[in-house]
């Protein structure tokens, strides 16, 4: 049997308002907010706001509303961090690396020689995560 989704998440109780986040952009279908444990300036997720545990679960029809989002938030990380590039990772079940079981797209700004930092932390100062948010929420308005 397909393991379920669990609506007590991380990421659900951030969609619900109940658990804070860094946000940096919303629309009808996803929502972005600073990683709390980023691996590169800038890092952040994108999720919708659909309850799917990861890739394997969201309707295709949603998924198909839901990436215009990822994109749209990974043009403007790029620009607001002056990025050399981007990785975007999606991690499905425990053995693919997922650790929140609410889909997600991580957006990591990458520069020439800079190496990723391991995951796991530690926890980022919030003034850092509200800095990078803003410059990437200028981005967004302007795009
Ligand atoms: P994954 O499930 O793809 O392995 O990674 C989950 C990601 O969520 C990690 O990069 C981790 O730093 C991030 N994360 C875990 N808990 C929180 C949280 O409470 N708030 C935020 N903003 N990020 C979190």
């Amino acid at each position: 049997m397909s393991p379920v989704y669990d609506s007590n998440n991380i990421f659900a109780k951030i969609l619900r308002g109940e658990a804070p986040c860094t946000r940096v952009y919303e629309d009808e279908v996803a929502l972005a907010f600073m990683d709390i444990m980023p691996r590169a300036e800038g890092h952040l997720l994108v999720i919708p706001k659909a309850p799917a545990r990861n890739i394997l679960d969201l309707a295709p029809a949603a998924l198909a509303r839901f990436m215009p989002s990822v994109q749209k938030v990974a043009i403007a990380a790029k620009a607001a961090m002056a990025a050399d590039g981007l990785s975007i990772m999606q991690f499905n079940e425990s053995a693919g690396g997922q650790v929140v079981f609410h889909l997600h797209f991580h957006i990591l700004p990458r520069w020439t020689g800079v190496e990723l930092r391991p995951p796991g932390g530690p926890i980022e100062k919030s003034g850092k995560l509200a800095a990078n948010a803003a410059k990437i929420a200028a981005a967004l308005k302007e795009s």
